[in-house]
């Protein structure tokens, strides 16, 4: 299966817990936690921070 990113549907998406991927074009992590995607920006601490929607977002 190749993963897209939903954001840029970049095929430079890693992953990076069970359910957890990390896109390196956008900086962007996503989980398909409970059936639907949830985008989160990482901070350059490391922080996740919710983003309910992306602009371009597929
Ligand atoms: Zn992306």
């Amino acid at each position: 299966m190749t993963l897209k990113c939903h954001v840029c549907r970049g095929l430079q998406v890693g992953k990076v817990g069970s359910d957890q991927y990390y896109c390196w074009n956008c900086f962007l992590e996503f989980n398909y936690a409970r059936g639907r995607l949830n985008l989160f920006e990482v901070g350059e601490d490391g922080v996740l921070t919710a983003v309910d929607e992306f602009p371009g977002m597929v």
